[in-house]
């Protein structure tokens, strides 16, 4: 059944929400046939909502609002969760803020450091040995 406005169409399916306990992951899911992938197979599909900042289906605000409606209706439900960012230039921060876990900014170079490699300050190239490297370039 579809109806709408001018401007926009609304479709309606149905979809059912599953709780993976073990994965602290939720899902919204239909097999509505008329859904398929781009070879027209493999009906319906999932989207899911998880509480992990490290998860790309962090989605804190929206796992909260289904775990709500799973306990209204009486189903097993997490524990709502604090509702931080998903901005994934400011994950790192979140997942500091809820793990205690500190990682690498996203899109930051590496630590060469923790490779043990050096970094020229004359020619800023990544070097294995930064006392080889200024011995055989006659620049740095
Ligand atoms: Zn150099």
């Amino acid at each position: 059944m579809s109806s709408g406005t001018s401007a926009f169409k609304r479709v309606e399916i149905t979809v059912e929400i599953f709780y993976d306990q073990p994965d602290q992951s939720i899902s919204l899911v239909t097999d509505d046939g008329r859904m398929t992938d781009e070879n027209g197979q493999r009906p319906g599909f999932r989207v899911t909502f998880n509480a992990n900042p490290k998860s790309a289906d962090y989605n804190p605000a929206n796992f909260n609002r289904l775990a709500r409606l799973l306990r209204a209706e009486g189903r097993p439900a997490p524990a709502e969760v604090p509702v931080k960012q998903r901005q994934l230039n400011r994950r790192s921060t979140v997942i500091a803020e809820l793990t205690g876990e500190q990682v690498r900014p996203t899109g930051q170079p590496a630590d060469t450091t923790l490779l043990g490699w050096a970094i020229c300050p004359t020619c800023t190239a990544v070097v294995v040995n930064l006392a080889k490297h200024k011995g055989v370039s006659a620049a740095c």
